[in-house]
């Protein structure tokens, strides 16, 4: 089953606008030139506005790194997937372990925002992985499975196959510590066979223009989503161009 590629960028909370600019300048120079690979870029919300005008027209899509899972209301400080909408987002990353382990996101509320944004027309990318303690206690395919659960019983498999799911051991990012090729297709491979076959899969997890070849070479792993590396342009291309 052939699955487009994807290789989406995580800014996390960085950026201004001046670097902003310089930064996709060269993407929007460059990525036309990348053949059979999707690119986008997931900023932050008040970058979003800047983004939609410059990207609008070119081949490399946007989205947000988070959501509300409520429509509308009195949610001070949050945003709804209506919002990301209205800015041209096509992707919102929902569960990301920075926001389950920083902000307590439970994984039924992960699932309520996978579930907003799908109800909104954006394209969730709901984040799984284990930490090394759950690796290391032989827990991994446990909480990934978990994690995923909640999304396919609140949404069905049929949603979960038109989102995203990116698989990111949270020993891995940020670190600098990558899960080998094989770890990864380990995991993918066990969540393939939750899902259906045309439903994309990513690894993120320090991935670099070192290793991501390898790590894109496994049959189940249909791209990446990359934190560090998509903040310099010359890192991102070459990840991309793999
Ligand atoms: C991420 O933030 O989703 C991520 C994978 O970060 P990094 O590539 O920096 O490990």
């Amino acid at each position: 089953m052939a699955r487009a590629r994807l290789v989406a960028g995580n800014w996390k909370m960085h950026g201004s606008r001046e670097s902003n600019r310089a930064l996709l300048d060269r993407l929007l120079q460059e990525i036309p030139g990348i053949k059979g690979v999707e690119c986008a870029v997931c900023v932050p919300f008040p970058y979003l506005g800047q983004i939609a005008e410059r990207l609008a027209g070119s081949a490399v899509a946007w989205g947000a790194q988070n959501v509300s899972e409520h429509a509308q209301g009195a949610y001070t400080g949050e945003v709804s997937a209506a919002m990301l909408a209205e800015f041209g987002c096509r992707y919102v990353i929902v569960g990301h372990s920075e926001r389950r382990q920083l902000y307590g996101e439970s994984d039924a509320q992960v699932a309520a925002k996978f579930a907003a944004a799908q109800r909104a027309g954006l394209v969730p990318i709901l984040c799984v992985g284990e930490t090394l303690a759950e690796r290391d206690a032989g827990r991994t395919e446990q909480v990934v499975d978990r994690q995923l659960q909640q999304v396919l019983n609140l949404e069905g498999k049929d949603s979960v196959s038109k989102a995203v799911v990116a698989y990111e051991p949270v020993w891995a990012i940020g670190t600098g510590r990558t899960a080998t090729p094989q770890q990864a297709q380990e995991v993918h491979g066990f969540l393939r066979e939750k899902v259906l076959p045309e439903t994309r899969i990513l690894y993120g997890g320090s991935v670099k223009p070192q290793n991501a070849a390898a790590i894109f070479a496994m049959p189940d792993v249909d791209g990446g989503l990359v934190g560090g590396a998509s903040l310099a342009a010359k890192e991102f291309l070459e990840i991309l161009k793999a």
